[in-house]
């Protein structure tokens, strides 16, 4: 008589947890589709299958704890022609064995890490036998200036191409490609074991059908070749830093007469001396003099997209901190979705190094200041009156 824990080199105390793991483990060593004719793999799989069946079910496991296999033979459903909790064919232990995967009715490309892996290489293949290229990664290093009017630039890459001379089939000419003779041109094997039929994708032409006879002396079979490609990217005014660009089918070319990949431009903005981003706002810290902000000011500051600059009115009395705007002079929006402002952060600057003359006047200036020269200061000293 089987002992189910024994099969799956568990012992009696194990958790589900514990049993799911085993079970898994065992249940991909001993899958028919990598045991291929191997009767005694078989016979481990259904018995790891049946043991999993029972030991996962906290009810069947506690009447087999109890009262052994025997208990189990009546019990709704489970009996079989293969004795107690037998499975009557491999259909049965395999939608066991799907089910513990978390696949269920799902196909291949579900969520499960270790299903999609099986299923990737075993039944996946010859049916994704076209297979888009290798898509490419790229930087490219601009200026505050090009971010803001667009530019175009070059960029060299280095991608596999089709094959001119083969047009990527690999062979020397249309004669030398014939039907794999494994396969018969199906790019699948076709295996039956009782009533579960299996198809793999064949491993001599790996799914294609095809076989080839004599190679193209150009890429000696590979269908591609490397060649370095200048591509010409542009690069769209109001680009930030960190955006990505796509160049659609600049990357690898691909396999079986799929769509080459594409080439990713990360795009890098270098800093700017003075200006800065915000958004689509452009921002500037215009430092300005005492004298400058309480008597006010012109100011001529530079524009991003223009040599001529732009006249910008320092009202007198200008705090620092107070952000003045000058409308349509920031970034262009790179979606085409108008344009940001440019933001002037105006910085009162101390007087420092002072001449004992420029003291003497400013101790001077401070004899006739009054409290309306300074109405912050004297609200705040009011308040503080509470405290002394
Ligand atoms: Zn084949
Ligand atoms: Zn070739």
């Amino acid at each position: 008589m089987t002992d189910y824990y024994e099969v799956l080199g568990l012992p009696r105390g194990a958790t589900q947890e514990e049993i799911k793991k085993a079970y898994r483990k065992l249940a991909l060593k001993y899958h028919p589709d990598k045991n291929a004719d191997n009767p005694e793999a078989e016979k481990k799989f259904k018995e790891v299958s049946e043991s999993y069946e029972v030991l996962s079910d906290e009810k069947k496991r506690q009447m087999y704890d109890q009262y052994g296999s025997d208990a189990l033979k009546g019990a709704g459903g489970m009996g079989g022609n293969g004795g107690a909790a037998g499975f009557s064919s491999m259909e049965e232990a395999l939608h066991t064995f799907m089910g513990a995967f978390g696949g269920g009715g799902r196909g291949p490309g579900g969520g499960d890490a270790i299903f999609d892996s099986f299923f990737g290489q075993e039944f996946g293949e010859g049916q994704e036998y076209a297979r888009q290229g290798v898509s490419k990664k790229a930087q490219l290093s601009i200026s505050f200036e090009d971010a803001a009017k667009g530019i175009e630039k070059e960029l060299a890459v280095t991608t596999n191409i089709e094959c001119s001379s083969c047009n990527g089939n690999g062979a020397r000419s249309p004669q030398d490609i014939k039907t794999c003779t494994t396969c018969h041109g199906s790019g699948q094997l076709h295996q039956s074991r009782g009533f579960f039929s299996m198809s793999s994708s064949c491993p001599h032409c790996h799914g294609s059908g095809k076989m080839i006879t004599a190679s193209c002396s150009e890429c000696h079979g590979a269908g591609k070749v490397k060649k370095k490609q200048r591509v010409k990217v542009p690069i769209p005014a109001g680009i930030d830093d960190g955006m990505r660009l796509k160049m659609t089918g600049y990357g690898d070319a691909g396999e079986g007469g799929g769509p080459p990949g594409d080439l990713y431009v990360y795009i890098k903005v270098k800093p700017h001396d003075i200006f800065a981003r915000d958004g689509d706002d452009v921002t500037l810290t215009l430092p300005v003099s005492l004298t400058e902000a309480a008597l006010g000011c012109k100011k001529d500051l530079p524009r991003l997209l223009s040599k001529k600059p732009v006249r910008l009115t320092i009202p007198s009395g200008t705090q620092t901190g107070k952000i003045l705007r000058v409308k349509g002079e920031g970034m262009k929006n790179v979606h085409g979705h108008g344009k940001g402002d440019l933001l002037i952060h105006v910085h009162v600057e101390t007087p420092v190094n002072l001449s004992s003359k420029q003291k003497t006047m400013l101790e001077q200036f401070q004899e006739t200041e009054k409290g309306l020269n300074s109405p912050e200061r004297n609200s705040f000293l009011e308040k503080m009156k509470i405290f002394f």
